[in-house]
């Protein structure tokens, strides 16, 4: 058990890190019991009303990014919002949008996947006393895995026509893909027990291994990285090559080797700022003008909740589909392909 001044003494060293220990926890917590709420609404329909009826929790269709995918190419194509799943394209938008900005803030900061990957890698370091690396033909061999991935699905909505777009959106099969994947962890087959166990498990050797490798979410919001307007700049003058900040880099970036971290794999997390012992050596940089450690985190979440909070008073956040309509599409669930 560690003392108290223990606790007093990380805080004050790394306030930015325990405050995003704490929002990842907050955010885990929220998702959980987002789960809980659509998992109840589910079951009013499926035991026909006998379990009381509890709204659906909008936040659900943050889950489904390629029907967002869609409804952003309708939405930039022809200005109009989807109104079947508006929440999950407005979080899509923002996560993507924002990342020119604030480079993979979602992923160090919010993303649920992120944070366990984090933390079971965590786990292993105390294991295991280590987290262990791979060899560089292996990272070579998995990395392209993401953009591939990225590729097939971006690839995918771009060749379709937009009037296929609107058909698809407007598909029963849209309209309950938040069920579809309820169902589909509620029935998980040992396949996808087993691919999941080991995704989670891999980070237990690796840190984020989903993350690193297989993620195409956190590819697409890398990519805003490109223009390279926010960026980890190390003063080489003042720096001690102690290598502080490559060890406690989540995505093992040699920050240490680099004059500015333009890496798209960067969260932004900046945990390398905080660990580094020399004053003013690491520091976060916006159009290269030196900025406060908390400003990122900060702008980023204002901006976050003020477009939540847009989306909701101007009616861009609940689905349009109404009771009457779940009651018919969560009965025909099992039939719906
Ligand atoms: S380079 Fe720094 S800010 Fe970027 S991911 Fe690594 S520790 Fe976080
Ligand atoms: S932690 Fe700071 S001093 Fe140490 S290598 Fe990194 S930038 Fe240099």
């Amino acid at each position: 058990m560690k003392s108290r001044d223990w606790y007093v003494k990380q805080i004050k060293r790394k306030p930015v890190q325990i405050t995003r220990y704490v929002v990842q926890t907050v955010f885990l917590l929220f998702l959980l019991y987002v789960g809980v709420r659509f998992y109840q609404f589910y079951m009013h329909f499926e035991t026909l009303g006998e379990s009381p009826f509890v709204e659906r929790p909008a936040a659900v269709e943050g889950f489904l990014p390629i029907s967002a995918l869609m409804g952003l190419k309708i939405w930039l194509g022809t200005g109009e919002f989807d109104i079947i799943h508006p929440a999950g394209l407005v979080l899509f938008s923002f996560f993507v949008g924002s990342a020119f900005f604030f480079r993979r803030t979602f992923c160090s900061w919010i993303c649920p996947i992120g944070t366990a990957g984090e933390w079971i890698g965590r786990l292993g370091k105390k294991l295991f006393k280590r987290n262990f690396e791979a060899p560089t033909w292996l990272t070579w061999l998995l990395t392209p895995i993401k953009y591939l991935l990225l590729l097939f699905f971006i690839g995918m909505v771009i060749l379709m026509p937009t009037y296929s777009a609107i058909e698809f959106i407007n598909t029963p099969y849209n309209k309950i893909s938040d069920i579809k994947m309820l169902l589909f962890f509620l029935h998980i087959s040992g396949f996808g027990l087993g691919f999941v166990v080991l995704m989670f498990g891999l980070s237990l050797f690796y840190k984020n291994f989903w993350c690193c490798f297989l993620c195409p979410y956190g590819a697409l919001i890398g990519l805003g990285a490109i223009f390279r307007i926010t960026k980890v700049r190390r003063n080489e003058e003042t720096c001690m090559n102690c290598e502080m900040c490559t060890k406690v880099c989540p995505s093992r970036i040699k920050v240490h080797k680099a004059a500015a971290v333009t890496n798209l794999n960067c969260t932004g997390c900046l945990a390398c700022v905080e660990a580094c012992p020399v004053k003013d050596t690491l520091t976060m940089t916006v159009a290269n003008k030196k900025v406060n450690k908390w400003f990122i985190p900060v702008a980023f979440f204002v901006l976050f909740f003020i477009v939540v909070g847009f989306a909701k008073l101007t009616g861009h956040w609940e689905t349009i589909i109404h009771y009457e309509e779940w009651k018919q599409l969560i009965t025909e669930a099992n039939n719906i392909q």
